[in-house]
């Protein structure tokens, strides 16, 4: 079997490196990739629906890819979330469209020699596959995806329906993996996960993220690791041996603990297993432990229950905590979720919400960022940035920008300016611009 395929990725890293694993794959048995769908005898899209807007997005794609698949002949597979979660508006779009489920990318094959789409959990588990390092890598990083699903059931989530289960990838299959991409010259490796901090329960009966930190900081080489997102509840066991292994030279000083809101009452109507004092606790703990670290966290603004009183908490906490990064997300229903058959808040309150905390996020962000200037600093440029210049990470995270031309590495800097996302530096063997 071989031919040209067509691939578009929407969403996560998971589902990046879910789209890696089916492209590598593909590649194994000859097909070769093509940039536009027009070319290609297989079209596939990996699709997100975490939020309505998404969905949006992915129905325009794939009605746009099916037209091109009906023109040519070839045959359209839509992958991602949005295949095992809502199949039946997926068929609706393009009845022909075969169906793979984010358990299955590993079986692209399979679905073509077959015809068939592939939705249940398979026999054998992705996890015990790895894509080749040159499909998977963006430049000089690498995400490792380490677990799949999560254990939580929150009531806004539409993601547990497309990945059910916890899938965790053996401790050695994700070490192997992690020397084949140093070698093959990754800077930085990310270690991703739904939720990072449920690695291991499946596989092996307990969370064993902090020894899987461990395990990579020992493979040689100039690298760093960057640990990815945890659910509170299933930090709080690991806190502290994820905290010592942290210590590694080689472990970003960075942390991602979403709170979603800064009220008990909202965390259980939300289905969160944990309370605020349980995040102030981390946070405290990780800034003692870890100086200088940088903690990121994840707003839902308007979900179902959300009253002005819980909406002044999660601000309160904003300003307490003052979270270095949060990312904002304005609530939308999803399908079969337990929130989309709540009551809801009126869009105009939470677009007014959200721009309430973005102002507290941005002005906290920028008066944490600049606290830097000024300050001379190691950082390691990974390359070409998404709005121009170099891309490059400071000890704890902090993303630097540095001007075109600085070659992957360690650089010596000094930090010029701020913005509450980010801050630009100049190395400091560069010669001043007109000197
Ligand atoms: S896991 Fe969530 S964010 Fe990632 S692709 Fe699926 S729906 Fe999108």
């Amino acid at each position: 079997m071989s031919g040209r395929y067509y691939i578009e990725v929407y969403g996560c890293s998971l589902n990046h490196a879910d789209a890696a694993l089916a492209a590598g794959m593909l590649e194994a048995a000859g097909y070769r990739r093509v940039e536009t769908p027009w070319e290609a005898d297989v079209i596939l899209v990996f699709t997100c629906t975490v939020r309505l807007d998404s969905e949006e997005r992915m129905t325009r794609r794939i009605r746009v890819l099916s037209g091109v698949a009906e023109k040519t002949g070839a045959t359209l597979v839509v992958a991602g979330c949005m295949a095992a979660a809502q199949p039946y508006t997926v068929k609706r779009i393009y009845p022909k469209a075969l169906l793979l489920s984010p358990a299955n990318p590993h079986r692209v094959l399979e679905c073509l020699r077959r015809r068939r789409s592939l939705l249940h959990e398979p026999a054998r588990p992705k996890t015990l596959y790895t894509p080749p390092p040159r499909i998977a890598m963006h430049g000089r990083v690498a995400e490792i995806p380490i677990v799949d699903g999560c254990l939580g059931d929150c009531a806004f989530c539409i993601t547990k329906l497309a990945r059910r289960r916890l899938y965790s990838r053996p401790l050695e299959v994700v070490k192997r993996y992690a020397e084949e991409l140093v070698r093959s010259g990754a800077l930085e490796l990310r270690v991703t996960g739904q939720d990072a901090a449920a690695y291991g329960v499946d596989i092996y009966g307990e969370r064993l993220l902090p020894r899987l930190v461990e395990e990579l900081a020992s493979i040689p080489g100039d690298f760093m690791i960057r640990v990815g997102m945890m659910s509170p509840d299933q930090l709080l066991p690991i806190l502290d041996e994820l905290l010592e292994a942290m210590r590694s030279p080689k472990v970003y000083k960075f942390l991602h603990v979403p709170v979603q809101c800064g009220d008990d009452e909202l965390l259980r109507i939300m289905g969160r297993k944990y309370t605020v004092d349980d995040v102030r606790y981390i946070v405290r703990e990780a800034r003692r432990r870890l100086p200088g670290v940088t903690i990121a966290t994840d707003i839902i603004v308007g979900h179902p229950g959300e009253d002005e009183e819980a909406f002044r908490n999660t601000l309160r906490l904003l300003e307490e905590l003052r979270f270095e990064r949060v990312h904002v997300a304005q609530y939308t229903p999803r399908p079969r979720t337990r929130a989309a058959a709540m009551k809801q808040v009126p869009d105009p309150v939470k677009k007014e919400r959200s721009k309430r905390v973005m102002e507290i996020v941005q002005r906290i962000g920028f008066e944490e960022h600049s606290r830097l200037v000024g300050a001379r600093a190691r950082c390691l440029a990974l390359g070409p940035g998404e709005r121009g210049g170099v891309e490059a990470r400071l000890y704890n995270y902090v993303q630097v920008i540095l001007p075109e031309g600085v070659e992957p590495g360690w650089v010596e800097v000094e930090i010029t300016e701020a913005t509450w996302y980010d801050v630009r530096a100049r190395p400091t063997l560069m010669p001043l611009e007109g000197s």
